[in-house]
């Protein structure tokens, strides 16, 4: 492990608040004790220059030392209720100075004393330190344990993850989360081109996890955006591989702004992906039943439209018609919130029963133009149903 420079800062505000809730992990508000990462991933997004992240990424490690403080000062004045997602591309909850600073465990305080849903994405296993608030937070209002694993060979982690936790002790953490009963996640990526994507290596992971119960498993390929994230990652490649480099330059040689390979790798290996996750049983997307009343009705609701596109798409059927449906109701939504902002005499609920009425009379279906869709999502708001990823089908 480097010598860690700690930054301790006061920060103002603690939370960030979507207006629509981010469907790939579910998260309403987001939360963030650290900026840059002693884990020092060598592929790690946050290098890159868009996040601004001064000094050295895995060394200069920013505190937010008072977020507890204000994150418990913007709970007490929240008017929507939601998921908390803990984890982010810039940082990890749990890297090593949280075995001292403690910050997340005062977070988890006032998750488990306010009964507030959260998930936590980590490649640590210091989140079992915590185990005892998740699963407090767990039987109030639910709490998912997610891992972000690019694979199963813990040599290749070491080179690329040198001060994550093992596979094994992620592997762990996930059990013992499981035990409690919560709900557990894998972020899978990303795979690394010709070290990690092969079609064993991902056979391999899916069978793993699907051992281990999981509940869902995310798939992710590698982006290297052109500047410092790129350079620091084929430094890493040509001391470890260098017969790799012709590969990664034909495949990254565009620079595009985002990272993204070239098309036909980037869809190769999503579906490659897709397709061995689904033939082990897992879904790859949080599962309806678990983020199932830990959102408002009206943002299950945008998620769940969200997630059934990816689904169909990844089961090959055609999701024109659904994505157009979707955007219909996310600008719906959008719309709503908007007013509700603006008003702060509305009261909390106003939205979630106008979509019951608008599911009740038939309006709903009339705004995503779309009469079998109204129907089914007539289900699901004023029946409770639950659209299960496994089978497709509503139960
Ligand atoms: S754990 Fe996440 S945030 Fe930290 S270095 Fe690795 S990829 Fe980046």
């Amino acid at each position: 492990m480097v010598d860690l420079r700690l930054h301790r800062r006061e920060v103002k505000t603690a939370l960030r608040r979507r207006d629509l809730v981010d469907a790939y992990f579910v998260g309403k508000f987001g939360l963030s004790p650290y900026q840059a990462c002693a884990h020092g991933c060598t592929y790690c997004d946050g290098r890159a220059e868009r996040y601004f992240i001064e000094g050295e990424f895995d060394r200069d490690i920013v505190v937010r030392s008072n977020i507890a403080t204000v994150f418990e000062r913007e709970l007490r004045g929240q008017r929507e209720r939601g998921i908390v997602f803990i984890g982010s591309g810039v940082s990890d909850a749990y890297q090593p100075p949280e075995a001292e600073e403690n910050l997340m465990r005062s977070c988890a305080r006032l998750l488990a004393d306010r009964a507030l849903p959260a998930t936590v994405l980590t490649k640590s296993h210091l989140a079992l330190r915590d185990l005892d608030l998740w699963s407090e937070v767990n039987r109030k209002a639910g709490f998912v344990f997610m891992v972000s694993l690019m694979t199963l060979d813990d040599d290749l982690r070491r080179v690329f993850e040198p001060h994550a936790s093992t596979i094994d002790e992620r592997l762990d953490a996930l059990c013992a989360f499981k035990a409690q009963g919560c709900a557990t996640g894998v972020a899978a990526m990303p795979f690394l081109p010709g070290l990690s994507d092969g079609d064993d290596q991902i056979r391999l992971l899916a069978e793993g996890l699907s051992a281990l119960d999981v509940d869902f498993v995310i798939p992710g390929g590698l982006t290297l955006r052109p500047g410092r994230q790129k350079q620091f990652f084929l430094e890493t490649l040509r001391s470890f591989r260098p017969d790799l480099l012709t590969l990664y330059e034909r495949l990254y040689g565009e620079d595009r702004p985002s990272g993204a390979p070239l098309s036909a790798y980037g869809e190769s290996v999503h579906r490659r992906a897709i397709t061995t996750l689904l033939e082990a049983g897992l879904p790859i997307r949080m599962p309806h039943a678990v983020y199932h009343g830990r959102l408002p009705v009206y943002d299950e609701v945008h998620v769940l439209l969200q997630h059934m596109a990816d689904l169909y798409a990844a089961h090959g059927r055609p999701v024109r018609r659904l994505r157009e449906a979707q955007s219909r109701y996310s600008v719906w939504l959008l719309a709503r919130k908007k007013v509700f902002n603006r008003r702060r005499s509305l009261r909390p609920g106003v939205i979630e029963w106008e979509l019951k009425e608008m599911a009740r009379t038939g309006a709903l279906a009339e705004l995503l133009a779309n009469a079998k869709l109204g129907e089914f999502l007539r289900a699901v708001v004023l029946d409770g149903k639950l659209f299960d990823y496994r089978q497709m089908e509503l139960v």
